[in-house]
Parts: structure tokens; sequence; C-alpha cells
């Protein structure tokens, strides 16, 4: 049966006894009232027209009068006509007729004396037959009314137990499978499936309980299935992650160590149950290498690992989930080999570059004394071939000189002979250093100033250097007859900004953030073949170094704008 309809039948229950109870206390209230009516009524008035009689008798002892007659004969009437109980008829008519008989009789007062006592004696016979009755009634009436105490009351005791049960076990009949199902599903919210309900009914608890039961089995089976799968990729990633050659740590958003792997362990210098789940920033306060890791956002680092001092560039990758960063991923790749044969290459090229500087020297040397007429005289042919060889050699030293000034870069052995200076000193150098090329071309240099520029910090020849290559590239890359315009001007805060502006071929926008970096020529452009490619990655160098900044801004087609900022001095 359906709860509802348990309900349904339990209250019915309980309106029918509260019905049946209330049912038989009218029943039993009417037949009081019938019986004790029955007391009053009946008996109560014969009782009454007696004893009437009775007054009328007992007034005189002589014949009757008229009035006394009439009060008898109105009495007696209403007797015979209220007839109750069992001989009554009969004293009745015995009384009807002794007063028949005293109505009639005159001048006998001893007849008289005996009718009035005969008459008073059918009187009190009567009138205890009716108060016999009344004794009878009322014990009547009282059994009546012990019946239905009685009854009424094992009624009212039995509804009241119902009802007593009812509220007792009705409340927790509902309460008592909730209470349960609240505290599996309390069980389940901590991943505990192995949940089930026990309710044998058949009503909505019962069907409540079936679900709920498949629903845990599929859980579980579905935790099963997945835990299975996640710890399968879990092991497969550690795996990979312990057999890398880098150093590996994972945080959560929380910072807390997620997994290290055995090379981050080994240069952490702990094991891994000491890293993992544990709050980074704490292990980070007594252990350096950490401290670095999370704190510093530089991204080549020096450490002592393998007996020796090893270069590692570090790299933080975000996890992310629903544009939600929910952890990072620390990657420390060891580039020691790499620097190493970085180092060889750059000791290499300034080797080269510093012994070929001679060689070219002395040919240009020579080329000078052949141009000489007093050496000789050489034809025109000979004077072309004569201009070629000096051609190629003052590129080879330019170039020798720039791979010379990147190696010093590199190794850290760049010299710089700060001073201060006013910046039209450096535009000077440069214009005159370029004019002979930008004439070739018909290219004219504007050069612009704004006013009482203040004096700049820099050392003047590697600035002068770098301006001298902005405009060669400018000339370079501009058309014939056209302008190149040099700015100069006050920049943010301290700076001042020296731009160099061409109307020439641009660079496409995609190249644009690789036009710094060593060696890269843009694709297509006629440096490729001539140029090296480092003259902007020195230029760079030389800036940082002296605390600038340089950058490029560039339309394709219309021309690019490279601009630099030193700082003034203080
Ligand atoms: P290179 O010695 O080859 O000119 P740079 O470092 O000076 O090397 O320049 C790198 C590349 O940047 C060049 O190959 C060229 O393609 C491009 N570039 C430099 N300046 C300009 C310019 N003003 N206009 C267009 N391209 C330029």
């Amino acid at each position: 049966m359906t709860i509802k309809n348990k309900l349904r039948a339990g209250f019915g229950f309980l309106f029918l006894l509260a019905f049946v109870c209330s049912g038989l206390s009218i029943y039993y209230l009417n037949r009081l009232s019938d019986d004790s009516s029955l007391i009053l009524k009946d008996n109560h008035e014969t009782i009454v027209y007696m004893r009437n009689i009775g007054v009328v008798i007992d007034e005189n002892s002589g014949e009757l009068n008229t009035t006394q007659i009439k009060t008898i004969e109105s009495n007696l009437v209403k007797q015979e006509h209220n007839i109750t109980e069992p001989g009554e008829q009969q004293a009745t008519d015995s009384l009807r007729s002794k007063y028949e008989q005293l109505k009639l009789l005159n001048n006998s007062p001893a007849r008289l004396i005996s009718l009035r006592a005969e008459i008073r004696k059918f009187l009190y016979k009567i009138m205890k037959l009716n108060m016999d009755a009344e004794e009878h009634k009322n014990v009547v009436a009282k059994a009546t009314a012990a019946n239905a105490t009685l009854l009424v009351g094992i009624i009212a005791s039995f509804l009241f137990l119902v009802a007593f049960t009812f509220i007792i076990n009705f409340p927790g009949y509902v309460a008592d499978p909730i209470k349960e199902l609240t505290e599996r599903i309390k069980e389940i919210s901590n991943r505990n499936y192995h949940q089930q309900l026990d309710f044998k009914s058949n009503d909505e608890f019962g069907e409540l309980a079936q679900a709920f039961n498949t629903m845990t089995f599929k859980l579980d089976e579905y935790e099963h299935s997945n835990l299975a799968s996640i710890m399968f990729e879990k092991k497969r990633i550690e795996t990979i992650i312990n057999s890398m050659h880098d150093a590996i740590i994972g945080l959560d958003e929380r910072s807390l160590i997620i997994f290290v792997n055995e090379v981050a362990c080994s240069l952490i210098g702990l094991p891994a149950e000491k890293l993992t789940g544990k709050y980074a920033p704490d292990i980070a306060l007594e252990n350096d290498l950490l401290r670095n890791l999370l704190v510093n956002d530089q991204h080549k680092m020096k450490i002592f690992a393998d007996n020796r001092e090893s270069y590692f560039s570090k790299e933080i990758l975000s996890v992310t989930s629903e544009d939600r960063i929910i952890g990072k991923v620390i990657i420390l790749k060891n580039i020691t080999e790499f620097q190493q044969l970085d180092e060889a290459k750059t000791n290499f090229i300034a080797t080269i570059s510093h012994e070929l500087k001679t060689p070219i020297s002395s040919i240009k040397m020579s080329l000078k004394l052949l141009e000489d007429d007093r050496i000789g005289q050489v034809n025109t042919e000979q004077r072309q071939l004569l201009g070629n060889i000096d051609d190629d050699t003052r590129r080879l030293l330019q170039i020798t000189g720039e791979l010379l000034d990147m190696a010093q870069v590199e190794t850290g052995k760049l010299n710089l002979n700060f001073g201060s200076t006013h910046p039209q000193n450096i535009v000077d150098y440069a214009v005159k250093a370029v004019k002979f090329t930008a004439e070739q071309k018909q290219v004219t240099i504007s050069v612009s100033y704004e006013e009482n520029l203040p004096e700049v910090r820099a050392d003047l020849d590697k600035t002068t250097w770098v301006l001298i290559n902005l405009l060669s590239n400018a000339i370079k890359y501009s058309h014939e007859r056209s302008s190149v315009d040099l700015v100069v001007k006050r920049g943010k805060g301290s700076d001042v900004e020296f731009s160099v502006t061409d109307h020439g071929q641009g660079i496409e926008a995609k190249y644009l953030p690789r036009i710094f970096e060593r060696y890269f020529k843009v694709p297509g452009s006629k440096a490729e073949q001539t140029g090296t490619g480092l003259g902007l990655a020195i230029a760079k160098d030389f800036i940082e170094a002296q605390s600038g900044k340089i950058n490029v801004e560039s339309d394709l087609g219309g021309g690019s704008r490279f601009y630099f900022t030193l700082k003034k001095v203080a």
C-alpha cells in the first residue's frame, strides 16, 4: 500500500473510532434521558394524581361536595389514562368503584368512613406500585449510565491507545527512512558509494530505496572504472615524468606540491615524500633552490648539480581549466651542455675574428699601397678590381668587428666607457659616418632636435655605433632619392629618445618580434644575402647595457621607425 493510502486509512480509522465513540455517547445519553423522563412522566404523575385525590378524601369525613367530586373525577380520569405498571389497572378500577360508591352514598356515616378508608388503601397501593416502579426505573437508569460509562470508557481507551500508538509510531514511520536516506547521502558525498537502503515496504519508500540502491551501485561502478583508469593514467604520467632528464615540479592553486620527479628531488636535496603534499612556500623558507624557483623570475639559473656548476633554464607553465588557473608546473631544463657549446662557439668566433682582423688590415694596407702611383701604375681594369677587393675587405672588417663585439657581449666582457655627452655629438658623428653612403643613394638625412635637450649618460663609441647601424639600415632599405628622419626628443621620465625613420620597404609585422635576435634576417630581403643579422642584436645589447630601451615600429611598404632611449645625466 502506498504511503498516501496508508495515511488515508490511518486517519480514516481514527475518524471512525471518534465517530463511533461520539455516536455511542449520544445513544446512551438519549437512553438515560428516556429513562429519566419515564420516571418523571408516568409514575410521578400517578403519584401526584393519587395525592390530589388523597387530599380531597382527607378534607372531611362526610359526603363529597361538588368541588371535591370534580377534583377526584378529573384526577381519576387522568390516572385511568396513565396506567403503566402491572396491577395498577386493577387497583385503579377498584378505586373507581369505591369512589362511585362514595359518590352515591349519603346518610350513612359509618359506611362513608369505611369507604374513605378503602379508597385511601387503593390510593396508597397505586402510589406504592408507582413508587416501586420509580425505584426500579432508577436502578435501570443507573445501570444504563454505568453501561454507557463502561462502554464509552472502553472505546475511549481503545481510541486513546490507537491514537497514542499512531502518534508515537507515525512520525518515525515517515521520518526514519528520511533520516537514513540523509545519512547515506552524506556518506555518498564523502565518495563512499557502498551504500544500500533496506526499506522492505512496497510503498514510496520501497521505491525510493530501490532507486537509491541502483544509483549507488552505478556510482560505485563508475567510480571504480574511473578510478582504475585515473590510477593507470597517473602511473603512466609519473613514469614519463620520472624518466625525464628535466626537473619537474607540479603545484596546485594553493601552492601545494602535487608531484616532483626524481631529478627535481635530487636538485632540491629532499626526498619526494618530504615534498609532495607540502605547502611549497613553507619548504622554500629553508630551501634556497625552491625559493629561487618560486620567487625568481630569471629564466637561466646556475645550480650546483652533478658535482659541477650546471646551467638550467626555468619555464613556468600555468595549468588552466575553464579559464581559471588551477596550478602550475615548473620545468628546469638542464642546458649545461648547450651552455658549454655556446661558450665554445663564442670563444671560437672571438678568436677567429680577432685573428682575422690583422691579416685583413694588412690586406687593406697593401691595397692602399697598390693604389699609390709611386708603387707602380695600374690600368683601369686593375683599379676596378682593386676597388672591388677594397669593398670586400671593408665588409670583411665590418663583419669581423661585429662578430667580435657580439662575442664580447656574450662573454660578458663588454666594457663601457660612460660619460656625459650631448645627444648632438652622437648624432653628428653618426650622420658624418653614413653621409657618403646616403649621398650615393641620394637619400637625404633630415635631423631635428627638441629644444634644450639634456646631456645623456652614454658610451659615446658604442652609442654612435648603434646610431650608425640604424642609419645604415634605414638608408639600405630606403628607396633612392627618399629621406631618412633622425629625431631626438625627450622621452618618458628621464629618457632621451633617438629615432630613425625611413620610408622604405618596411617589415612584415610577424617578423618584428624577432628583429633583434642574433643572426635574424627578414626572409627575402636583400640583406639576406649580404648582412650577418647581428647589427640589431648587438645594438640591443649595447643600449640595454646602458639601461636604455630599443624598439621598432614598421609598416610593410611604408617604412620603419627604429628608436632607442638613453638616460639623461642625473
Ligand atoms: P644586417 O646586418 O643583416 O642588416 P641587422 O641586425 O642590422 O642585420 O638587421 C636585421 C634584419 O632586419 C635585416 O636583415 C633586415 O631584413 C631587417 N631590417 C633592419 N633594418 C631595417 C629597415 N630600416 N627596414 C627594413 N628592414 C630592416
